[in-house]
């Protein structure tokens, strides 16, 4: 194992050892032919795990959110999510470029839509030649601040989308973390949602790859927008065998990211005279302030850089630290003891 420590985030992992050795000897076909046997197996499990009837793989989260909105919403309509979400925030406009989709952006307060300003907002009038029709409604989880979606309103946004016949397309890029979460299985989230991306690339080790579950009508589509996209893999098998331990074994390990950040959140509580926790993580996503820790927030990167330690800069103030597979007890207690020791100067 590397010395480095990296918090950056849970995409930094590297396959396993057990990942690379699959990737070496996995059969292979053509997937655009359909053909890999090992794609095929992947997008089976997939399917199988989240209660859907087909799944497709594709080259990144991004692509199979991307995916799910150019199967399902028609060029000018519209698209109603919360505007933190990673496809209003970080997918580079795709949704405008792509779909030709209008967003509908919403806020979130404790992660959720308000359930009146969602219904309020849905347009479904034929009639009407001035206004779009909503198409979609995208939701996240967990989502970026490392929330996991409760039950009741996950029922209150569905009953919502039925009453108006709107398809839901849920973001699970960490969908295995909130499973992780406990109690509820990536399917029991999954059924509140029609189509589902997953991300095999985060905290579940794999190098390269996402899927998106959901009804075959619309996987089909979406199979065929991967093509237009460029995404039809040939000997993809190679990807999908590191993504199939990533499902199977992976998956399991995911608490013990979740363990390690409470971890670090009892840590940084530990010294409320430099840190403020701004909640209690549900993940394996920590963030805090600084509030008179000796060093500025905007030097505090580089310094813990000079110590072999990696984290990102301050987003309006606020640190995020992700552990993942590769961080273990030894390295989250070095980080603590850096950060403390950086403090006392
Ligand atoms: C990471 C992430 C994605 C997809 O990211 P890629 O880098 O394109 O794989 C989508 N949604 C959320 C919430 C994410 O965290």
């Amino acid at each position: 194992m590397n010395s480095k420590i990296d918090l950056r985030s849970d995409t930094v992992t590297w396959p396993t050892e057990a990942m690379r050795q699959a990737m070496a000897q996995a059969p292979v076909g053509d997937d655009v032919y359909g053909d890999d046997p090992t794609v095929n197996q992947l997008e089976a499990l997939a399917a199988r795990m989240l209660g859907k009837e087909a799944a497709l793989f594709t080259v990144s989260g991004t692509m199979g959110n991307q995916l799910a909105l150019m199967a399902q919403v028609e060029r000018g309509n519209e698209i109603i999510l919360s505007e933190r979400s990673h496809i209003v925030v970080h997918e580079a406009g795709a949704a405008a470029i792509l779909s030709g989709a209008q967003l509908r952006c919403l806020p979130v307060v404790d992660g959720q839509l308000d359930l009146q300003h969602l219904e309020a907002t849905i347009r479904k009038n034929p009639e009407d030649i001035h206004s779009p029709r909503t198409d979609l409604i995208c939701l996240e989880n967990a989502d970026s601040d490392g929330l996991v979606l409760t039950l009741d309103y996950l029922k209150g946004v569905r009953a919502i989308a039925r009453r108006y016949q709107e398809p839901i397309h849920m973001d699970g890029a960490r969908l295995f973390n909130a499973e992780a979460a406990g109690p509820y299985s990536a399917a029991d989230y999954a059924s509140f949602a029609d189509t589902v991306q997953i991300c095999l690339s985060k905290g579940l080790c794999a190098p390269v790859g996402s899927l998106l579950a959901g009804p075959a009508p619309v996987i089909g589509l979406a199979r065929r927008k991967r093509k237009i996209l460029g995404g039809g893999m040939r000997q993809a098998g190679i990807l999908a065998a590191a993504g199939l331990l990533a499902l199977q074994e992976q998956r399991q390990l995911l608490v013990n990211d979740h363990q390690l950040a409470l971890q670090l959140a009892a840590a940084l509580k530990a010294y409320p005279q430099w840190f403020s926790l701004i909640r209690e993580p549900q993940i394996n996503m920590v963030f805090f302030r600084l509030t008179g820790y000796p060093v500025p927030a905007e030097q505090l990167a580089d310094r813990l850089a000079e110590k072999q330690i990696l984290i990102n800069g301050p987003d309006d103030g606020i640190f995020r630290l992700v552990p993942h597979y590769w961080i273990n007890q030894e390295k989250t207690n070095r980080f603590i003891d850096t950060l403390i020791a950086l403090a006392a100067g």
